[in-house]
């Protein structure tokens, strides 16, 4: 007989049920779950100039710091005027010895395989983004990378095919394009600014934002890999003059930027004048427009993932939710409820749904916004989650009772915090939404087809979404209207950039 039966069993301890208004969180505290990938850094990064990493002339290195915990994560090299011109004489002499004179199927392959490095690194990858960044590993593995790599796969298949982004018309590289990113999306950034340069037959200087530079040159080692030929990409690292240098450098033909209005128009300025082709993806307030035949847990879902998404560091966030006025009382219910089960805490866990806030300086700028928000009288709701001890975090808010004059409703926060306003009339919707400086995007909720094609046709933003939210492809362009910028990136659209037409 088996023992196994034999073998008298003590009984299972029981935990013990804790108060009722407890209960619902307790079923929510799942057990720890790092992710356990090595992101194989190093102690110190230097500059990625004409394929080879060297010292910066300066001598000068700056600390990466792991906003979960506020520990250094490596140094990294502080790039200076001397090194940005470096780095342009290495992208020229690439352009005209070797890149421009390329085939596009010879340029493709070496897109192809670009893409193939970062997929069998996508997990070293994603833990290091995570690290540098603050953003959950959920989102780095499942969306920054993957979509990074898919950028490359996308434009390598438009590489020797240009005659068709613009038929009837014969298209040229432009030479080498400067390119300046920010620190929400450091590794997709990177491909969207990359791999259209590329793909077209130009060269590229690019600066990461100085917060996360980690995963820029870990590229860099995909492209040394690759076979890249040197210079063809250079990446220099620093902080705000450095990019500065990238914009302004005279061998730059084209500049592309990414980040806030403020600095866009700063660079626009500068180089007002001069011959040099520009593109600007800039800021954003975008309005997510939930109407009263819409499904509302769906929509509840996906303008929790609009606005909570990478702790709202997003430029097409929907950061303002306009709401029909007959079930608003309904969806605050909703979305209180949603958020008070949101986990907030180590970026690293796969259960993680809000990350680290990105630097001390985007933290407090947050704060400041949100009491700028109970001062001027919108009602605050957060949930009474815990915050790690160490680290920057910041609770997912939501504000109602926010009006068009409060400064919610208008300045781009960059954080888990949205503002709830009524309508009443479609019209009002579209006026309410489109009373902005801004037009990256906006987002529609509601059963009615023709209702969908009105907005997205009034709606002056550049992506419109129905039915959901943050949806990207590389082949669908992204850009924005009005003070949020200029020009497109993805698609034949964001081709067309970066070359031009005879
Ligand atoms: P940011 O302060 O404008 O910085 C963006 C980049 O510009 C960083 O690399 C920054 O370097 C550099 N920079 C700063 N001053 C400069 C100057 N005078 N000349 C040249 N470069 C300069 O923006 P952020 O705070 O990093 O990023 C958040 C902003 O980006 C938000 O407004 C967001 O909406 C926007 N964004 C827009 C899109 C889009 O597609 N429209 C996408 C993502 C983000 P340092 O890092 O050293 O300061
Ligand atoms: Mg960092």
């Amino acid at each position: 007989m088996p023992t196994l039966l034999n073998k008298k069993r003590s009984a299972p301890t029981l935990r013990r049920p804790a108060a009722p208004a407890l209960i619902f969180g307790d079923l929510w505290n799942y057990d720890p779950a790092p992710e356990t990938a090595d992101p194989k850094l190093k102690s110190r990064y230097e500059l990625f100039i004409g394929g080879k990493f060297v010292a910066p002339a300066s001598g000068k290195y700056f600390d990466s710091i792991n906003p979960a915990n506020e520990q250094k994560l490596a140094e990294i090299a502080r790039a200076n005027a001397a090194d940005v011109a470096a780095a342009y004489r290495a992208a020229k002499k690439a352009y005209d010895q070797t890149w421009s004179r390329l085939p596009g199927r010879e340029r493709a392959k070496y897109l192809f395989r670009i893409a193939r490095l970062l997929q069998d690194r996508a997990r070293e990858f994603a833990v290091a983004e995570t690290m540098d960044g603050g953003k959950p590993i959920k989102e780095s593995r499942d969306f920054d990378v993957p979509m990074a790599a898919a950028h490359f796969f996308y434009h390598a298949g438009w590489a020797d095919k240009l005659e068709y982004v613009a038929p009837g018309r014969r298209v040229a590289s432009l030479g080498v394009v400067g390119q300046v990113i920010p620190w929400n999306f450091p590794l997709l950034m990177l491909a969207w600014k990359i791999a259209p340069a590329l793909a077209m037959g130009n060269c590229v200087v690019i600066k990461p934002a100085e917060t996360t530079s980690i995963t820029a040159l870990k590229l860099a080692e995909i492209f040394q890999d690759a076979g890249l030929p040197a210079g063809v990409v250079n990446i220099v690292t620093g902080f705000a003059d450095t990019g500065a240098a990238v914009m302004g450098h005279p061998l730059a033909a084209k500049v592309a930027f990414t980040g806030s209005t403020e600095v866009g128009k700063i660079i626009m300025r500068s180089l007002a004048g001069t011959d040099k082709k520009m593109t600007m993806e800039l800021g954003g307030k975008a309005a997510n427009i939930i109407f009263d035949d819409a499904p509302l847990d769906q929509a509840v879902e996906g303008i929790i993932n609009g606005i909570f998404f990478n702790q709202g560091h997003v430029c097409c966030a929907g950061s303002r939710l306009l709401v029909h006025e007959p079930i608003a009382a309904a969806v605050l219910a909703k979305l209180k409820q949603r958020i008070s089960v949101l986990r907030v805490g180590d970026p690293l866990d796969k259960n993680t749904d809000i990350g680290a806030i990105n630097s001390p300086a985007q933290l407090a700028t947050i704060k400041r916004l949100v009491a700028v928000g109970v001062k001027e009288g919108a009602t605050l709701y957060q949930p009474d989650c815990a915050l790690p001890a160490k680290g920057y975090y910041f609770r997912p808010t939501i504000f109602s009772g926010v009006s068009m004059s409060h400064r919610i409703a208008r300045e781009e926060i960059f954080g888990p915090v949205l503002s709830v306003l009524t309508f009443r009339t479609v019209d009002e919707a579209i006026e309410k939404a489109n009373n902005t400086a801004y037009g990256l995007s906006a987002g529609v909720w509601t059963d009615k087809g023709a209702r969908i094609l009105k907005l997205a046709a009034e709606l002056k933003a550049g992506v419109v979404w129905a039915n959901t939210y943050n949806k990207f492809d590389p082949a669908s362009p992204f850009g924005g209207y009005k003070e949020s910028g200029f020009g497109r990136e993805g698609g034949c659209q964001g081709l067309l950039d970066y070359c031009k037409l005879d």
